[in-house]
């Protein structure tokens, strides 16, 4: 099969969207040029409309999304500060290791993966927390955490959510639930291939950043003298041209659909995803109420065809049908399927596809 023919449906990358592709194909600008920083300045306000945001300090961070983590926390967090760290995955594991090792006292408030976090107990774990960090939606168990309701409740605390997976897909409002910093991925539900870091940073973050925070790259009062040209522009780094291109043509894409339009695509999609595997007699693992539309997580059934494990089900629909989809990982690895329905991948037909091609490799 070549390459452009597969149906992105892990957690991953998603399929990119056809604009995006046409940008990435353009070509390329001096990332000085007078054309490039008009397009860099009209994405970060499209950002800015996405993370539903005034914040000044919004931005595509040059790295992936663990390199939004790392600018989100490397610059407010100070050694000897406790950060409240929701743990019920993957991501928020990552989280509390970015956040200890900026030498912050780092307070763990766990939950079974497939279970979401409460957030009563992330604001009774310390009565003083310098940051409460958490993320939106944990992509290693499909569980959708309230960020909105740590917000209500974090007093004089920076709340940095982790929306990797959540913006463009489900409903976020960063300035209407009062996150301070949010940071995110192109990859998932903006149908543009990995690669930038969206982020947003309000103004009470900002007021507490580090002066020297340890990683000179991730330096957001550097970066945002490139980015966002404040106080005259100056180089920083030599930002990755194509790149900000795609996330142009991605945004814009999301935006003349509306924001509001694509989270509804989303709920659509992960709605008929759902019910369709639950008809088939498969358990989903996230309790209702707290699944993410956009990320699936089904239990692998125990009575796989004869000579078939999980990965073999994975392999076959993938050289078969030209459909990726996820395995578990951590300590779900084996036991349950990753499925994506993100960005240009949310579309019925390709939810039809794949549960037809599913039932038909499961017998079912
Ligand atoms: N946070 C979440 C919720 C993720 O799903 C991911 C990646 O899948 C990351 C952070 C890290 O992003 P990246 O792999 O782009 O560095």
């Amino acid at each position: 099969m070549a390459i452009g023919e597969r149906v992105l449906m892990g957690p991953g990358p998603s399929n990119v969207y056809p604009e995006v592709t046409a940008a990435l194909a353009r070509p390329v600008l001096g990332h000085l040029d007078p054309e490039f920083l008009f397009l860099l300045e009209e994405t970060c306000e499209r950002l800015r409309a996405v993370f539903r945001t005034a914040n000044r300090l919004t931005l595509p961070v040059s790295g992936t999304g663990s390199a939004g983590m790392e600018a989100a926390l490397v610059n407010v967090v100070h050694a000897g500060d406790v950060v409240v760290v929701g743990v019920n995955g993957l991501f928020g594991e990552r989280m509390a290791e970015v956040a200890a090792r900026q030498g912050a006292e780092v307070v763990r408030v766990e939950a079974p993966w497939g279970e979401p976090l409460d957030p009563e107990a992330l604001l009774r774990a310390h009565p003083s927390p310098a940051v409460i960090a958490l993320v939106h939606a944990e992509t290693s168990t499909g569980v959708r955490n309230d960020v909105a309701a740590v917000c209500l409740g974090k007093g004089e605390a920076l709340v940095v959510a982790d929306t990797v997976t959540s913006l463009g897909g489900v409903e976020l409002e960063v300035d209407g639930w009062g996150v301070d910093i949010a940071y995110s991925g192109t990859q998932k539900c903006l149908g543009v291939p990995p690669g930038l870091a969206p982020l947003t940073m309000g103004e009470r973050a900002w007021a507490r950043r580090l002066e020297r925070p340890a990683s000179w790259y991730l330096d957001l009062g550097l970066v945002a003298g490139y980015v966002t040209g404040a106080g005259g522009r100056t180089y920083h780094h030599t930002a990755p041209v194509s790149m900000v291109f795609a996330l142009h043509a991605g945004l814009g894409v999301l935006l003349q659909e509306g924001l509001e339009q694509s989270w509804h695509r989303h709920l659509g999609c992960g709605q008929m995803l759902q019910d369709g595997l639950q008809a088939m007699g498969l358990e989903l693992l996230a309790p209702e109420g707290h699944r993410l539309p956009q990320l699936t997580t089904v239990r692998v059934p125990e009575d796989l065809p004869p000579h078939s494990g999980e990965a073999e089900v994975r392999r076959v629909l993938l050289e078969r049908y030209g459909i990726e989809i996820g395995g578990g990982v951590g300590s779900l690895a084996g036991k349950v399927w990753r499925i994506g329905c993100m960005g240009h991948t949310a579309r019925r037909a390709n939810v039809t596809l794949l549960l037809a091609a599913l039932a038909e490799v499961l017998g079912r």
